[in-house]
């Protein structure tokens, strides 16, 4: 005989916290390995798991005991609504980009007076915010671009997966992407400087793509080189939208002001109060 559900629940919370870690990682596992959520999940707690299910969480929480993200133990992160599969090849999609995306749409459809707008999607990971475009906006032509391809090759999965139709391009930034113009640019580049490190969970530092957290000139690296490339392949008018680290706003408003001195620039906080997000508005 087996764990109860909650037998097996409590021990591992248990666990994870004597080490420090996150203890509702293993509610998220078991939820995973028993397929239920909710009034099911609950009504199955009592109940003793199968010997197949036991040894999966087991196994399972082996790999959360030595500090793995619970995404990349169970391959998956929902973002805007989707179900998005991850893998160490890209960086686990935050609810703080699902802000950039809703802020990003919520403008567009109060600039663009036609619906077959032109997007990019600048270093895409998981695919998380031009496939989410594309889901909300399906009439919109999405390019996603990433200098890895093992993130392309994760991004192309999920973009089938979703039914979403859209371009990928390799390459350094905007390098793929010059040869055209563009509606609306969106990208949550790397923005961690590297003296960050050391303030970062190890969950994160450990586990997590570094080509997809890091960045050089105090984490600033990638908002200039796109402030400086991105002015010619603007359409007018056009939306530009970047996530940012907290502390860059400042940075961030005055690289892009510079870059387009007619633009209207701003800086948009996320649901913690924290500055998260520039948006360019060039105007027609
Ligand atoms: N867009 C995804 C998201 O929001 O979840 C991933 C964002 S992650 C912070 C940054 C991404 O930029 C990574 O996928 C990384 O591979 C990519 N990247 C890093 N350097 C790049 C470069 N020079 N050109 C294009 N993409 C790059
Ligand atoms: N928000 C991520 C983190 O704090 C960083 C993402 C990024 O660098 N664009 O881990």
């Amino acid at each position: 005989m087996t764990e109860k559900m909650y037998e097996s629940l409590n021990r591992a919370s248990s666990l994870l916290t004597e080490k420090g870690l996150e203890p509702h990682t293993a509610r998220i596992l078991m939820e995973f390995i028993t397929q239920k959520t909710g009034a099911a999940f609950l009504v199955d707690l009592r109940e003793p798991l199968s010997e197949e299910q036991h040894k999966a969480f087991w196994d399972k929480t082996g790999e959360l005991l030595e500090g793995k993200p619970v995404q990349y133990v169970i391959g998956q992160e929902y973002f805007y609504g989707h179900r998005f599969e991850v893998n160490e090849h890209v960086l686990i999609p935050r609810p703080e980009t699902e802000e950039l995306v809703y802020e990003a749409i919520k403008r567009s459809q109060k600039i663009f007076d036609h619906k077959a707008i032109k997007v990019a999607d600048i270093g895409t990971g998981s695919g998380a915010i031009g496939v989410s475009f594309k889901k909300e906006w399906p009439e919109a032509i999405v390019t996603a671009t990433d200098i890895s391809d093992q993130s392309l090759n994760v991004a192309k999965h999920n973009a089938a997966a979703l039914g979403a139709e859209i371009r990928f391009l390799q390459g350094d930034l905007a390098a793929p992407i010059m040869q055209e113009k563009w509606d609306v640019v969106l990208s949550n580049p790397p923005y961690i400087a590297h003296d960050e490190a050391e303030q970062m969970a190890d969950t994160v530092l450990n586990h997590e793509p570094h080509h997809a957290l890091f960045a050089d000139e105090d984490g600033l690296y990638f908002y200039r080189k796109l402030a400086k490339t991105l002015p010619p392949i603007m359409n007018k008018p056009a939306l530009i939208g970047v996530e940012i680290g907290y502390l860059q706003g400042l940075a961030v408003h005055k690289l892009f002001a510079e870059a387009f001195p007619e633009a209207v620039i701003e800086t948009v906080k996320d649901i913690n109060g924290k500055d998260r997000m520039i948006f360019c508005e060039t105007c027609v």
